[in-house]
């Protein structure tokens, strides 16, 4: 069984369900410290997060990525227990094996190979992972990145190893990601009688011109490769169950995807200002997801589309679509940042699985990318 295989396989056998880490961590640091990184645990709440370098000074190359992963959903469901890694045809099956413990597993691989071959190397070499990606993402790498901040440690480039690819093994390069935030809306009206609408104020009717205009606003066109910003009502919540009442409140659930020509802030002041146009009493509640960040053509973009083409065997399709990832709190540390995993297609659901093979060459790829930029 390769390298990358086994240690794979041991990380799905640990249940690391958000924001558990079940000691992925620490047999990580185990064999890094062995290979000569510094190794810094920095726990905060229940999540833990592990920061690992080899060399010093600049520039500073961090591979990012996370040990936890999403439950499972009804184990009855899966062909074979998800937390016990099963080969079947060529294909590694267990939650997490794509996201991201395969990556995490390679990563280890890539890292240790390249310290081994190049102790002498340029800069830094990083490897920072957390156990609260996949949860409220608040005292993983978001915590982390103000810790940096705090100790002025600068990051140059930041591959972060979410499964990217679409259809095989380095055929799409993750350039940017969208923003997302959130709102809770209540909206505030009299409760009555249906027969006396004078005597009451319905905050349904209140409520929907405002949200039509919302759902239905143009944003923008787009930015760069970025599709346009879009608003989506996730859940509107009204009435007593009575057909005869006409209820006190309205609440609803909002989200926005953003491209870079919005900010949060400019989003929450957009929106304010359309509720108060249509006169509606309200509570408004944002919850800032993370703001987008945008890579532009240069040194890490130009290594990482020529090394994914060698593997791939064609020129990477270079995107910004998808979620969100922890890319966003390390952009704005001034890192340039890109995301290069295996293929998406099993993500999050039942049965996840990784090809073996893809799986094997990724070590390799990693490596690539780290001698191209560290070495060169
Ligand atoms: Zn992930």
């Amino acid at each position: 069984m390769s390298e990358v295989l086994a240690l794979a396989s041991e990380l799905i056998r640990r249940r690391s369900v958000t924001p558990a880490d079940e000691g992925c961590q620490s047999l990580i640091a185990a064999r890094l410290q062995a290979a000569g990184f510094d190794c810094e645990r920095l726990r905060f709440a229940e999540v833990d997060n592990l920061w690992a370098t080899h060399g010093s000074g600049a520039p500073v190359l961090v591979l990012l990525g996370h040990t936890d992963v999403v439950p499972s959903g009804p184990v009855e469901a899966w062909a074979s227990d998800p937390f016990e890694p099963a080969i079947r045809d060529g294909v590694l099956y267990g939650r997490g094996a794509a996201d991201m413990k395969g990556s995490v597993a390679a990563f280890v691989v890539a890292l240790e190979q390249f310290v081994a071959a190049h102790p002498g190397h340029a800069g830094t070499v990083a490897l920072l992972l957390t156990s609260d990606e996949e949860g409220d993402a608040i005292d993983g790498v978001r915590r982390v990145a103000e810790v940096f901040r705090g100790r002025g440690q600068s990051i140059d480039w930041c591959i972060t190893g979410e499964p990217s690819s679409t259809r095989k093994l380095g055929d799409l390069l993750r350039v940017g990601r969208r923003g997302t935030l959130s709102a809770t809306l209540t909206v505030k009206g009299v409760q009555g009688h249906v027969a006396y609408p004078d005597k009451a104020r319905n905050p349904i009717h209140q409520a929907l011109p405002a949200l039509a205009e919302l759902a239905g606003r143009s944003w923008d066109g787009g930015y760069e490769t970025f599709p346009p910003t879009s608003l989506q009502i996730s859940n509107f919540n009204a009435g007593t169950g009575a057909n005869n009442v006409i209820p006190g409140e309205a609440r609803i659930l909002f989200n926005l995807r953003y491209n870079p020509h919005w900010t949060a802030v400019r989003l929450e002041q957009e929106t304010g200002a359309v509720l108060d146009r249509h006169g509606l009493e309200y509570d408004l509640h944002w919850h800032r997801g993370g703001e987008p960040f945008y890579t532009p053509e240069g040194r890490l973009r130009i290594v990482a589309r020529e090394v994914l083409g060698e593997f791939a065997g064609a020129v990477p399709e270079e995107s910004t679509a998808g979620g969100t990832s922890d890319a966003r709190f390390i952009a704005p540390l001034g890192a340039q940042c890109i995301e290069v995993g295996p293929v998406n297609a099993s993500i999050h659901k039942v049965d996840e699985n990784v090809s073996v093979s893809e799986l094997e060459a990724l070590p390799a790829l990693y490596r690539r990318l780290l001698e191209r930029l560290l070495l060169e």
